[in-house]
């Protein structure tokens, strides 16, 4: 079996598998967490984002509980604390508009088993980060969400898979061999990877691989950037939020900030025009944090498909060939599910979510010409 591709989506799918006593091959281009896996801001918010409430609330659930679980396996597996916790978050209101549509949030947030979520005035938010700033109405706090180091994670899983058999091999994937309805082989540069199973986790750049399968991925890359930053006072203990903006102070102490949205192509270079946009945006949350400085910037891809929502399921018309992509803004939350839904239709086994919503063959039927 031979999974392509070493971010989250495809690192969980091989730790999963492995896990069962399947041992994969993972191919990888660049090194494994290289790119938006090991960057990300590692947020995990279920209560919040595309198709939540919706297609995708499911799986942001069933992600949370499994990163709960992952994250104590892998410290007894491997010695990596991948530095799992429980952190509220605080959604800042600026407008009145920002105010109705937390507020319309709220009644559905309420609802889920496990989480909590309630309005504040400016008063009660200020309880909970006293640096928020004068211009807020309100903001939504939420708890039951968390927090992980994506790095750590990438390479907690990459160790533990390895330790069960999983054998990790540097080379860029070009196409599939096939005979008929079946995979047999994994094409690359220089070599064919033989193989009856294949899994094409290949993040932003999974259009590529519709020429492989016959049947179009219509996922693009969405630029997004992040600002490390050495600031002053104490920890920003939850995560502030405003819109797409967010902040919370990580383990090694920084003040993280994001994020951008760029439609650029597969550029993943960092910009001054992003580390300008965030910093107004951070300091428009937090004031006081107008002096932090600037000590590490970074840019990566997030993958987003053309609706939106995951794509992750068998390839219609191709025997045990399968797709792992689409976590757009929540693949460090959605991977474990994504890894672990993957692994059960591998193995024949029922998937403890639906996947009917993310079936990598729907862009097909959305295509007439197709
Ligand atoms: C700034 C930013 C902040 C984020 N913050 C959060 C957050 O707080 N919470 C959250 O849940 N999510 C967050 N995300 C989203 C998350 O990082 C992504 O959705 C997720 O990492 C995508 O994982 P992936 O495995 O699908 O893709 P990737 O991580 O891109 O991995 C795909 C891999 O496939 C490899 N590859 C590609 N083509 C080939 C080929 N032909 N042959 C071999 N290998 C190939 C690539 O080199 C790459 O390593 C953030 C994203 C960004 C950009």
């Amino acid at each position: 079996m031979v999974i392509v591709g070493g971010g989250i989506a495809g690192m969980t799918t091989a730790y999963y598998l492995a896990k069962s006593g399947v041992a994969s091959v993972v191919v990888e281009r660049d090194a494994i967490g290289s790119h938006a896996s090991g960057f990300a801001y590692g947020g995990l918010s279920p209560l919040s984002g595309f198709g939540i409430p919706g297609p995708q609330a499911e799986i942001a659930t069933d992600g949370m509980q499994l990163h709960r679980e992952l994250s104590k396996g892998l410290l007894e597996e491997t010695g990596i604390d991948v530095d799992f916790r429980m952190r509220a978050s605080l959604a800042l209101a600026f407008t009145d508009a920002d105010a109705r549509r937390l507020k319309a949030a709220l009644p559905w947030q309420q609802n889920q088993a496990g989480y909590a979520a309630r309005w504040l005035d400016i008063e009660d938010a200020r309880r909970v980060e006293p640096r928020i700033s004068d211009e807020t109405l309100g903001a939504t706090l939420t708890e039951g969400g968390g927090a992980v180091e994506p790095y750590l994670l990438m390479l907690a899983l990459t160790q533990a898979a390895e330790r069960l058999g999983v054998t990790v091999r540097h080379g860029r994937v070009i196409g599939l061999r096939r005979h008929g309805g079946r995979v047999t082989g994994v094409v690359l540069e220089r070599e064919v990877l033989s193989c009856a199973t294949a899994v094409l986790a290949i993040g932003p750049w999974s259009a590529e691989a519709s020429e492989w399968i016959g049947v179009p991925i219509d996922v693009r890359p969405l630029k997004g950037q992040i600002i490390r930053l050495q600031a002053p006072g104490p920890p920003i203990e939850c995560s502030v939020g405003w819109g797409h903006n967010y902040a919370t102070t990580k383990t090694d102490g920084l003040l993280w900030a994001g994020t951008t949205e760029e439609d650029a192509g597969f550029d993943e270079e960092s910009t001054i025009a992003a580390r300008d946009e965030i910093g107004d945006a951070l300091v428009k949350m937090l004031p006081a944090m107008a002096d932090a400085q600037v000590a590490q910037q970074t840019a990566c891809l997030r993958p987003v498909a053309s609706d939106g929502l995951l794509v992750l399921g068998s390839v219609p018309g191709l025997d045990h060939v399968y797709v792992a992509t689409g976590g757009a803004r929540k693949g460090i939350l959605y991977g474990p599910a994504m890894g672990h839904a993957l692994a059960d239709l591998v193995l024949g086994r029922k998937t403890r979510i639906a996947l009917d919503a993310f079936t990598p063959g729907r862009f097909a039927r959305a295509d007439p010409a197709a």
